[in-house]
């Protein structure tokens, strides 16, 4: 039997705000442990907790460029259980009435069965709460320790829920990408997967291929990185289907990844949300958010990837793979637009340049683009030189190795080396006449139909000029002399 894959993910996001959602504790990661905590994120009894206006506009940035619904009415909910990193026994969530509703994102998908594609993926909800604190636990002596640090606890998260509609691992691993992508733009999270500030669950099921009723899912908990996501539901699909294929049934319960064995394991048996006993927030009002507060946040977004993306290829003529690339980190696109405004000419290399030369080192040396030694304008600058044909694409490549290593600009490596593009037709058809006499093998293939031969040449004066010839006027030249 064939299965269809569905899965739903629910990701947490760290916002970036100075402070916590209820207290004013900071929210910095790796300070010393429970520096940062007040007597409300300690869990004390009698403490008030007062909503971080900050939070609540970075909820409702991302609820807009995700194309949510912003309700003007949404309310906080406990939601009760004991864990030793949740003093108080509940967390405060949105259950009832989160801040956002519905909503959709477009992932771009390049999968080796199913070719390129996009799609929509639509979003359930968006809602705030605060992160619980974390546990450390101690290598120990004989008895094993462990610590409580609160520092986490209250930082402000929006979990953005999906629909079941993603229908692979790859699907998924795109459907995060382009979240990520998106909060950046926004600058709402650091989006830093490591430090935990963008961590996802994925529920997955199979139902027998076209069926309509959704299978029994299992939950994982937890991921940090693309790699384990994709790891861990193909592992899990495929755990389900042997499953099924056995005559057996899907156990729906919560499981962990292994990233290192690369298997999941059983956490617990699934909770449902009758178990947590939410109910309304006693020590928060509702919260009430106008239509001309939500119009005035809409009015001030960023240009977002999608948008950017379309722009790139009625501006500038770009593929859509150019410009999804460009756009994928916005960093990138950035410094793709300060280039193109330093030489408006030539987008298309520039981007070239950027997607293939920069690309390359960036990822030799595991370095960001915002702190690449040669600067946007520096880019632009080599790709004008070249355009106006006072280098050779061959010492410009030369040239961005020496930008690199020195923060040169170079127009200024150009005077400094005496580098001069040889377009002097007598100096050039002097050399090329020469090599023509002291090689008459090539010269015979050449005349005998074999128009390779020409390269030999080329190569031969690029050679003796250093790449300094116009190659334009290498080759007619040659062409000529050869005839
Ligand atoms: P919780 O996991 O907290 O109980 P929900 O019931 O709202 O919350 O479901 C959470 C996620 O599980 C959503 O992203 C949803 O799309 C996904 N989901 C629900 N049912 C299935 C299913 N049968 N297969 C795969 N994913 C599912
Ligand atoms: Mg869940």
């Amino acid at each position: 039997m064939n299965w269809d894959t569905v899965i739903g993910l629910e990701v947490h996001v760290q916002l970036n705000t100075k402070t916590k959602l209820f207290s004013h504790a900071e929210t910095s990661f790796g300070a010393g442990a429970n520096s940062h905590t007040t007597a409300l994120d300690q869990g004390h009894p009698g403490t008030l907790p007062v909503l971080n206006r900050e939070a609540l506009r970075k909820a409702i940035q991302a609820g807009l460029a995700l194309h949510c619904t912003i309700n003007e009415y949404s309310r906080f909910d406990r939601k009760n259980y004991f864990y030793p990193d949740l003093p108080k026994a509940y967390q405060i969530s949105q259950y009832h009435h989160p801040i956002c509703s519905k909503g959709w994102l477009e992932i771009s998908v390049n999968d080796p069965k199913r070719g390129e594609y996009a799609r929509k993926i639509h979003l359930t909800r968006i809602h705030l709460e605060e992160d619980a604190g974390k546990l450390v636990h101690g290598q120990g002596g004989a008895v094993a320790e462990s610590y409580v640090d609160l520092n986490r606890a209250g930082t402000p998260l929006i979990e953005i829920v999906s629909e079941p509609e993603l229908t692979s691992a790859l699907e998924a691993v795109a459907y995060l990408q382009k979240l990520r992508s998106i909060l950046l733009y926004l600058g709402v999270s650091d989006c830093n997967m490591e430090e935990g500030s963008l961590r996802c669950d994925a529920n997955i099921s199979l139902k027998p291929e076209g069926s309509s009723a959704l299978g029994n899912r299992t939950e994982i908990k937890n991921m940090n990185t693309f790699k384990g996501l994709l790891a861990a539901v193909e592992y899990e699909v495929r755990r389900q289907q042997r499953v099924l294929e056995g005559g057996g049934k899907v156990e729906t319960e919560t499981l962990l990844f292994d990233p290192v064995e690369r298997k999941t394991r059983s956490m617990r048996s699934k909770e449902d949300a009758h178990d947590y006993r939410y109910f309304p927030e006693p020590d928060l009002p509702p919260v009430l958010v106008g239509k001309d507060q939500v119009d005035a946040i809409a009015a001030a977004l960023p240009e977002l990837p999608d948008a950017k993306r379309d722009r790139y290829q009625k501006d500038f003529g770009l593929s859509l793979y150019d410009a999804d690339v460009l756009v994928s980190e916005k960093p990138m696109a950035s410094y793709f637009e300060a280039a193109v405004a330093a030489f408006p000419a030539e987008p298309k290399k520039i981007c070239n340049w950027i997607t293939t030369e920069i690309a390359g080192t960036l990822n030799e040396g595991n370095r960001s683009i915002e702190t690449f030694p040669v600067k946007p304008e520096a880019l632009g600058e080599l790709v004008r030189l070249v355009s106006e044909g006072a280098i050779t694409g061959k010492i410009a490549k030369e040239l961005f190795a020496e930008m690199i290593a020195t923060g040169k600009r170079p127009a200024d490596l150009v005077k400094e080396k005496g580098i001069q593009v040889i377009s002097d037709d007598g100096a050039l058809r002097a050399i090329c006449e020469r090599l023509i006499r002291e090689n008459p093998d090539p010269v015979a293939k050449y005349r005998g139909g074999n128009k390779n031969a020409l390269g030999f040449f080329v190569g031969a004066v690029m050679k003796e000029t250093k790449g300094q010839a116009n190659p334009k006027s290498v080759n007619q030249i040659l062409a000529e002399l050869l005839k």
